[in-house]
């Protein structure tokens, strides 16, 4: 599912002339004020300690290691400047930026906060920023930017070769579980779990290296999401998602695609582009293999990213219905998925090297 991930936080942004100062409490709790907030590099650094203190919670830096550690429901925490993660237990949560040292204490942006704390607490928490800066739209915006930079854009491959090597993205992570079933199943762990198989499959079959955006259970910004398929050698990306509905009828696989496609600044309609043809490819081999196929949509996804490079998001099927749900989450359905679509690939390599000849 493609909507933006749910975080229990209430989070108000106010435009406030007040100095740089945020509330922060458990909610329903009185908030405590926070008075010394930093602005660098396009965020604002609050003080851990100050985070920390109103859940009654007090962390410990260690000098020797140079980590901040404090207790969580989920095991320890461990933040330090020189990682852009929180580990905790085997977990990597990404920050927007590393933790720094400003005027002696330890501050973490306040991404912190608003991703990764409830998270962290399995609570929910009250989270106002009393003076959040008018460049934060901007910041947005550089950060669309910067995705848009990071342009799939592929040399015409040279003749002869099938696939150098996919790029995979199983959807959502971390705290974002993506959708969920009636019992619990998310869509998070199934677009791992068929990632995971579809990987071994492209290696097994094709000996190529097989990119994933991530391989674990965190979180990524749009940006990482696509780096892997930034690669040169890349000839391909698969998006892997699952969807959800409120009744138990809505089944089937849906392929996405950009709606336009670029190609060295020319700009075609997706009709002429690969990433249909990929798409189609994978259609069939699914319909082959007995899978049902709702059809092949345009969107402008941002997980699509933009370019050439040929890319297809694959609503694998709906959580919320019987069939999908139990051909999602067992491991032979899930083989079979992969399989089929490793045909489809396969077959839209095929007959790129066919046009080549
Ligand atoms: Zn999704």
């Amino acid at each position: 599912m493609m909507r933006p991930w749910l975080v229990p936080v209430i989070l108000l942004l106010l435009a406030l002339p007040a100095a740089a100062a945020v509330e922060i409490a458990p909610e329903g709790t009185r908030p405590a004020v926070v008075n010394e907030v930093y602005w660098q590099d396009g965020t604002h650094f609050i003080a851990i300690d100050d985070i920390l203190s109103p859940f009654g919670i007090s962390g410990r830096w260690d000098s020797v290691r140079h980590t901040y550690s404090f207790t969580t429901p989920r095991g320890t925490a461990i933040l330090s400047p020189g990682s852009q993660f929180v580990k905790v237990g085997g977990r990597f949560l990404p920050l927007g930026q590393r933790p720094r040292f400003i005027d002696n204490r330890l501050r973490v942006p306040e991404d912190f906060i608003t991703r990764l704390l409830p998270d962290l607490l399995s609570t929910s928490v009250y989270y106002r920023n009393l003076a959040p800066r008018a460049a934060l739209p901007v910041d947005e915006a550089t950060t669309l930017d910067s995705l848009f930079a990071l342009l799939l854009q592929k040399e015409q491959p040279q003749g002869g070769t099938g696939l150098r090597a996919v790029a995979l993205d199983p959807g959502h992570g971390g705290l974002d579980n993506g959708s969920m079933a009636a019992d619990g199943t998310r869509e998070k762990d199934v677009a791992l779990q068929v990632a995971r198989h579809l990987e071994r499959v492209l290696k097994m079959r094709l000996g190529i290296p097989v990119y994933l955006s991530r391989d674990e259970d965190y979180a990524l910004n749009a940006q990482q999401r696509l780096e892997p398929a930034a690669r040169p050698e890349v000839d391909a990306m698969i998006s892997l998602h699952a969807q959800a509905s409120l009744r138990a009828e809505p089944r089937g696989i849906a392929l996405i695609v950009r709606p336009r496609e670029e190609y060295d600044g020319l700009v075609i309609e997706a009709a002429q582009g690969n990433s249909l043809k990929l798409a189609r490819h994978l259609g069939r081999s699914l319909e082959q293999a007995g899978f049902p196929v709702a059809g092949i949509y345009l969107a402008p996804l941002l997980p699509l990213g933009r370019g050439n490079l040929p890319t297809v998001l694959v609503e694998m099927g709906y959580l919320s219905n019987p069939e999908d749900h139990a051909r999602l989450t067992d491991g032979a359905g899930q083989e079979a998925l992969a399989q089929a679509l490793f045909a489809g690939l396969n077959n839209f390599a095929e007959e790129q090297k066919e046009r080549m000849r």
